[in-house]
């Protein structure tokens, strides 16, 4: 089957870090009314290089699905073609893509949820709450405990802080936890690894609620995305705390 190309125009730039070179970019879809995709998932998006060669790179969805809108979350990665191009996109100019595309969804019903990224990963992560807590419609987190533990190495790389910070105050289920590998004497919130935090949250959860941490780990779903590293040290240790796989999901950016 023929995929269907979109094309994008840049509507709106916001440098989210200087240190790291990662923007805000939002988009509309030409020629649509609605782009309708889940929370969490990516699209592949395409252009021609240098050397006349198709260039595809797959970009998490930064936001839930709003008309014809979407959200990208990108950093510049050192000598990268598409990271590069997309950074020094212009407002106005135009992107083709393809998609929406990827299985890294909100389970129906909604379990209690744990989820975990660094650097950018953090941009499905930022769809999954503007999806659960709707600027303008009723919340669809069906009172859930929900957990974002995100973690960076310093305090000028934590993306889109005030929006979580605002969740979290506005809904008690919600619970932000940055955490700085790198921080500076000056930082009171959490320091170190994310999985130095998924460990204690969850114990911490099922001891509030009177269960062993192995019972209190069925019944919640994980959510996973960022570099391999710490992908993989992450589903190590939600294995160990008796998560199955199928509960455990993740998304892979290198
Ligand atoms: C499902 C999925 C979703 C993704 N979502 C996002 C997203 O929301 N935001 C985002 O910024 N990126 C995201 N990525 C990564 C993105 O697809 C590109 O890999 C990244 O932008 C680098 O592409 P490039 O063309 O600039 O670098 P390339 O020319 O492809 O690679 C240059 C070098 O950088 C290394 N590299 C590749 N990706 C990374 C990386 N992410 N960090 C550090 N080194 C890297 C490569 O191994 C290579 O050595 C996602 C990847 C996947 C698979």
């Amino acid at each position: 089957m023929e995929r269907k190309i979109y094309t994008a125009r840049l509507s709106k730039k916001i440098l989210l870090s200087e240190s790291a070179q990662c923007f805000h970019l939002r988009f509309a879809v030409e020629g649509q009314s609605a782009f309708d995709f889940l929370a969490g998932q990516f699209i592949s998006m395409i252009a021609t290089d240098s050397h006349g060669k198709q260039q595809t790179r797959a970009y998490s969805l930064a936001s839930a699905s709003r008309g014809n809108q979407f959200d990208l979350c990108v950093n510049r990665v050192e000598g990268g073609f598409f990271s590069n191009m997309l950074a020094d996109l212009n407002l106005g100019e135009t992107i083709q893509f393809h998609g929406p595309h990827g299985l890294f969804t909100l389970p129906s019903p909604l379990t209690d949820t744990i989820m975990i990224a660094t650097g950018t990963g953090i941009a499905p992560m930022r769809g999954f709450v503007e999806h659960l807590f709707p600027p303008t419609q009723p919340d669809r987190s069906e009172g859930r405990s929900l957990w974002l533990v995100y973690g960076t190495r310093y305090e000028t790389e934590i993306y889109y802080q005030d929006f979580f910070k605002k969740m979290a105050a506005e809904h008690p289920n919600f619970h932000y936890l940055p955490t700085l590998s790198r921080s500076q004497e000056s930082w009171k919130g959490l320091r170190g690894y994310v999985q130095d935090y998924v460990r204690s949250v969850l114990t911490e959860h099922a001891s509030r609620n009177g269960l062993t941490t192995a019972s209190a780990s069925q019944q919640l779903h994980a959510y996973i995305c960022g570099l391999n590293n710490m992908v993989s040290a992450n589903r190590e240790l939600l294995k160990e705390m008796g998560l199955d796989k199928k509960q455990i999901h993740f998304e892979r950016y290198d």
